[in-house]
């Protein structure tokens, strides 16, 4: 057996997967051969196989470097499960579990070991290592040696010596944070000069991308989104400060929804028992300010909302990224208004930065609050701002999904913008609609602005759509906010051609809440279904607590939709459950198949997969993109269109882009079989160069002529 033959037989029987994404084998070939490598994937791409299938094939024990202590147990701990030996070496463990573990190091019983850099680099811990086989070293979160970054770790810096101590054991450097700065520093202070760079786009196509610009009542609307969009799932809200994380998460409990604070002003226990329970409870949202979620591995957070605007699309970009890592559908959704603009502005101006920060800070506000008022695909323009490009609309965020209406608001603008200026230039949002409106008030009179030429000619624009307006004219720079902090706006140079009425502008209109699309939800079932569904997670929760690990540690969410999906009656049939290795079926097979034979008579398999692939393809996403999205095989994906060719939904050419000569090879082969086609007999005939779901589409194709 080669070593691809061999990683992918670990990846099926130990892991239970069927194939590898995307560049997972290279990475894996080249870490076996014993050289170097810099991997840049997005969360959730499965970079942890990457150095544990290699550690496994390679003789010794691979060393894993992970800054997060609080997270080693629960990987550990998921290994374990599937049968892998594996310790974690942090400040946590007690002298006897370090002693133990460190024998267990000696005798070559570990086959992974996660370790913290500062102990790694101890003196004490380096001699061990000289004295025992080592397969490899991974450096995970690779970006904290960066000095620029969010999250750098001085401890990091001394990894470079590994190279030097250990220089026949390969390496390799993982990390999601990957603009060229950080990369180029990655490789200068790990010296990677030599290692193979394997660079994976960063898109996050299961993830679905909302901005809410309507934010008036904001807590109510996280409330239904939570409860009609999420039942019990879990999911992250963030708020800007921690009285706001306080209150929200205190409202939330009154509603029922079970949520729990985090934040730094709580004290360490508290934390710690929060996040746990994040972590081990089904359907726990945690509102925090952006203090938590660093590391945070758990694969079935639902969504993450923002409820006030993050101060860069990094920042955004991050912390949305905690949601789907498992690839099944999440959504991010951001809450944002006037005063979350006025306030940020505000921040940047009134801070101790020096002039270049501050520009610097600006700038980044700027681009973010771009991305809010976008009228284009937001996929496209998050990519494009982290130097990736996406070639068409992603059809996977609230502008292509139900694209905004634009309205020419020209002349609109020019009358805010002069009604700032004929009152001085210093008063606030309000007042300002006021004077428009003509709504003559006390104030007012003592300034006398109810005698200004601008005084009520706004009538045409409601209360609302004006601050939409403002908005929109303070995101796109024509309006500043005062430095004092009292609100006041001004105007700046780029005004002035648009006052000259040399310039247009295009506004988005105010969004109604309900022309939103429904979601189609994956994780929430109709009756019998759903009771299903909730006893497979009744029965993984009970095995967890059995064990005190976190559910998806035993199975993710993916793995028991598969199981509604296909409703397997026997071990063999469950061993072929996306998710399901050798040493799972043993342990857990029977108990899920008692859960299914009890529950399942009544639950037909899932139909609606079908109709939400066939719904994707319409939006004009491929199949490959589709099989991202879903987490599903790319033939699977060609199985559900099949359908839709056979019942005249989809037509073939638009699925099958096979040279016209070989179709027509395929059906001559098919019709001689007849009625009953075996795609198994066309599949040899051909040589195998036709994958079964381009098969089974090509006979779908057949019978709807056939029966037409
Ligand atoms: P990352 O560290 O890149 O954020 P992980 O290594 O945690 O991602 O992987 C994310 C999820 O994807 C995990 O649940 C993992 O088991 C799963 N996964 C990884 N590779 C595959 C694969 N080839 N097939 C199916 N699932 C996979
Ligand atoms: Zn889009």
């Amino acid at each position: 057996m080669n070593t691809s033959d061999e990683s992918l037989r670990i990846l099926q029987q130990v892991f239970g997967y069927s194939s590898f994404r995307q560049s997972q084998q290279k990475i894996i070939d080249c870490l076996i051969q014993g050289e170097d490598a810099l991997v840049l994937m997005p969360t959730g791409g499965g970079k942890s196989l990457c150095y544990q299938i290699p550690a496994l094939l390679r003789s010794g024990v691979g060393i894993v470097v992970s800054p997060l202590i609080a997270l080693m147990q629960d990987q550990v701990e998921a290994l374990r499960q599937v049968g892998i030996s594996a310790g974690a070496l942090n400040s946590s463990l007690s002298a006897d579990e370090d002693a133990h573990l460190r024998q267990q190091l000696r005798s070559g019983e570990l086959q992974l070991l996660y370790v913290a850099p500062e102990r790694l680099m101890t003196p004490g811990f380096q001699s061990l290592l000289q004295q025992i086989d080592i397969a490899l070293f991974a450096i995970d979160e690779a970006h904290c040696v960066s000095q620029w970054g969010h999250d750098f770790r001085p401890e990091y810096i001394q990894l470079s010596a590994l190279h030097e101590q250990f220089p026949q054991v390969p390496r390799v450097a993982l990390t999601a944070t990957a603009d060229e700065v950080t990369r180029r520093e990655i490789i200068q202070r790990l010296s990677l000069e030599q290692a193979h760079q394997f660079i994976n786009g960063f898109d996050r196509p299961n993830i679905r991308y909302r901005v809410s610009d309507n934010s008036s009542n904001a807590r109510q609307r996280l409330l239904r989104f939570i409860q009609l969009d999420y039942p019990d799932q879990a999911g992250i809200v963030y708020c800007l400060s921690r009285r706001k994380v306080e209150e929200t998460a205190a409202w939330l409990r009154e509603k029922g929804v079970k949520a729990l604070p985090y934040h730094a002003g709580m004290s360490q226990q508290d934390r710690a028992d929060n996040q746990n329970c994040f972590l081990r409870e089904d359907g726990i949202i945690m509102v925090a300010t952006i203090a938590f979620g660093m590391g945070i591995d758990k694969p079935d957070v639902r969504f993450v909302v923002h409820m006030n605007l993050p101060k860069s699309l990094e920042a955004y970009y991050q912390e949305t990224g905690r949601a789907g890592r498992d690839g099944q559908p999440a959504e991010a959704l951001l809450f944002y208004n006037l005063q979350d603009v006025i306030t940020l502005r505000q921040f940047v101006e009134q801070s101790d930065a020096d002039e270049l920060h501050k520009r610097i800070e600006t700038q980044k506000l700027e681009r973010m609050l771009g991305y809010c008022e976008l009228t284009s695909c937001r996929r496209q323009a998050l990519l494009a701002y982290f130097g990736d490009e996406l070639a068409e609309p992603c059809g996977n965020c609230d502008t292509c999904l139900n694209p905004p209406e634009t309205w020419d608001g020209t002349v609109a603008a020019q009358k805010a913008l002069s009604c700032v200026y004929h009152t001085g230039q210093r008063f606030g949002v309000n007042y300002l609609i006021d004077v428009l409106l003509g709504k003559e008030n006390e104030r007012m009179r003592r300034f006398g602005h109810h005698q200004t030429s601008t005084f009520g000619i706004g009538e045409e624009l409601d209360r609302n759509q004006w601050r939409g307006l403002f908005r929109q004219l303070i995101a796109l720079g024509y309006l500043a906010v005062d430095q004092e902090g009292h609100g006041g706006l001004r105007l700046t140079d780029a005004c002035r051609s648009l006052l000259r009425g040399e310039q247009t502008v295009e506004l988005r209109q105010a969004r109604k809440e309900n022309t939103r699309k429904p979601r189609k939800k994956k994780a929430s079932f109709q009756g019998a279904q759903g009771e299903l569904w909730e006893a497979l997670r009744r029965k993984r929760l009970e095995l967890a607590q059995e064990q005190g690990v976190p559910p998806y540690v035993i199975f993710h969410d993916a793995t028991l939709m598969a199981m509604m999906e296909y409703q397997p009656q026997t071990l063999l049939q469950m061993s072929r459950i996306s998710g399901v290795g050798e040493r799972k079926l043993e342990a857990y097979g029977q108990d899920f198949l008692d859960v299914l034979a009890e529950y399942a008579a009544d639950a037909a398999p899932v139909t609606d997969t079908v109709t939400e692939t066939l719904d994707l393809f319409r939006l004009g996403m491929s199949t490959e993109d589709i099989a991202g999205r879903r987490g599903l095989k790319v033939s699977t994906i060609l199985g559900h269109l099949a359908k839709g060719i056979e019942q005249g939904l989809v037509e073939l050419r638009e699925v099958v882009t096979i040279p016209e000569e070989l179709l027509a090879q395929a059906r001559e082969l098919m019709l001689e079989d007849g009625e009953d086609i075996r795609l198994g007999r066309v599949h040899e005939a051909l040589g195998g160069i036709l994958d079964y779901g381009v098969l089974a589409c090509i006979r779908a194709d057949l019978i709807n002529s056939v029966s037409s």
